[in-house]
């Protein structure tokens, strides 16, 4: 590895050693950047990895709400505005009792290379709270929601920053986020997205990770005269991401045969039903063993009996494999029951779902790797398209936007494959996304000077 890159990640290691997801995130990208930098050495003259890996702003804020029963709760907030040298800040918001300041800056290091990728404009950023959806009454929901907006909705707006939702925060979180940011400014304005599509949202918003995915996996199969169809699937996850993931492999003659939640696993021989799906976690939002009671033919596997050190859905042979949960969810242990049985692909729908360890492994086997870097960027791109239309208050049809995101994937692969081979590493997408990623935000930043 280049000196500069290791003096770069030894210093954080050294400042940021209890933000241990932030420093894998950081060491994912920048061991990527070793040929860009020796023909670069510009980027160090300039000191950009210093510079590239802090946040520009970082806000933290009390958020106070009065549950159901009348007790006064409260939790953390978050806003992390990363990097502005392509646009405004935009990334996603994340309640889940995990989030921390280091889980952030790791979402927020990532949005602001995949945002670069869609070569749409848009800064990074990520927020969030350590909040926890889970059990909460609807109106405990918007309560939270309205407590947090009543700080945020200082810091962002539609030419500012321009948060979206990701894990704990869909369609009804956005909704009451919304309606307070609304109240508190009296302005009506694209200062969210993934909204509904009543007011403002997009159609295909919802649909537009899971099927960027699937269409990014596509790509990837077609440059090695491989398809799809036929082929046999595992998808973790059961929300936004997996959903429309295991909807769109359904569409183009694949076999998605798993599903799962932090609870448990499904695995249904014959394929899952994705109106079952959508049933049990877009309306009733339950766990997936009422999944189980709606498909008795499927198999549910709970988390207590998952194989020591992995996820149940890893050790389901596969043709091709999408973990679209959560970070560091694919061990190297899964890595290597995926490969030992078969697996000749993974996609990424989640960020950051292989642990590093796991990502070697595949490299040293010769599978195809698509990084969530850039195989998951249909969400932030179809965000930045319904950003679009509010702007030129527009609405284009779902095929229109399916289209133009189909065409923002194949970009995408396009630059991740093309760097690759540029730097003489074909087929090495991670190192491609990582570069193309990297390269237009540090140029931005250096022609924009020291500021
Ligand atoms: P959701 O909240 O809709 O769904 C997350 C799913 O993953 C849930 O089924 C959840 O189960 C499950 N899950 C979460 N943590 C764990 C865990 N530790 N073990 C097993 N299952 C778990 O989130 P999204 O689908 O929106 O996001 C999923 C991933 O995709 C995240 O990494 C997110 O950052 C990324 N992403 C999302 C985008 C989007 O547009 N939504 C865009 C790009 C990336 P349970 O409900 O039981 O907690």
């Amino acid at each position: 590895m280049n000196p500069y890159i290791q003096d770069v990640l030894s210093d954080l290691s050294k400042r940021y050693a209890h933000q241990p997801l932030f420093l894998q995130a950081a060491e994912e990208v920048l061991s990527s950047l070793t040929p860009l930098l020796e023909s670069n050495p510009v980027y160090k003259k300039n000191k950009i990895l210093e510079r590239i890996v802090e946040p520009e702003r970082t806000i933290s804020f009390r958020v106070d709400w009065v549950d159901d029963k009348g007790e006064i709760q409260s939790n953390h907030g978050f806003r992390i505005q990363y990097n502005s040298a392509l646009g405004p800040y935009k990334g996603g918001l994340r309640f889940h009792p995990s989030v921390n300041l280091g889980v952030l800056k790791f979402l927020g290091l990532e949005q602001t290379f995949k945002n670069s990728l869609t070569q749409l404009s848009i800064g990074g950023g990520k927020g969030g709270s350590d909040f926890d959806p889970k059990g909460k009454s609807d109106m405990e929901i918007m309560h939270f929601c309205q407590a947090f907006m009543n700080e945020l909705y200082r810091h962002i707006g539609p030419r500012v920053d321009v948060p979206a939702g990701d894990i704990g925060v869909g369609g009804r979180e956005i909704g009451y986020l919304y309606g307070q940011y609304k109240k508190l400014t009296a302005h009506y304005e694209g200062v969210l997205t993934g909204k509904p599509l009543l007011y403002g949202g997009s159609l295909a918003r919802t649909e537009a990770t899971g099927y960027g995915l699937v269409y990014f996996a596509q790509e990837m199969l077609a440059e090695k005269g491989r398809s799809l169809e036929g082929c046999t699937c595992t998808v973790s996850g059961a929300g936004n991401v997996a959903i429309y993931c295991v909807e769109k492999l359904h569409k183009v003659g694949a076999l998605p045969v798993t599903i799962s939640d932090s609870r448990g696993t499904i695995y249904q021989k014959e394929g899952i039903n994705v109106d079952v799906l959508k049933q049990v976690k877009e309306v009733e939002r339950a766990s997936l063993t009422r999944y189980k009671e709606l498909c008795p033919s499927a198999q549910y596997i709970p988390v207590s009996e998952y194989p020591e050190g992995m996820n149940a859905t890893w050790a389901v042979p596969c043709d091709v494999a999408f973990p679209c949960a959560t970070q560091n969810e694919v061990s190297l242990k899964a890595a290597q029951t995926l490969i030992k049985n078969g697996c000749f692909a993974v996609a990424e729908g989640a960020n950051m779902p292989s642990c590093l360890d796991a990502i070697h492994a595949y490299e040293d086997a010769g599978i195809l790797y698509a990084p969530s870097k850039a195989a998951n960027a249909g969400g932030v791109a179809t965000s930045q398209l319904e950003m679009a239309q509010n702007a030129g208050m527009v609405h284009w049809t779902f095929d229109e936007v399916d289209e133009k995101l189909k065409k923002i994937m194949a970009n995408i692969y396009d630059q991740a494959s093309s760097t690759a081979k540029e730097f003489n590493a074909p087929g090495k997408l991670l190192l491609g996304a990582n570069i193309a990623g990297f390269r237009q935000v540090a140029d931005a930043m250096l022609t924009q000077g020291i500021c």
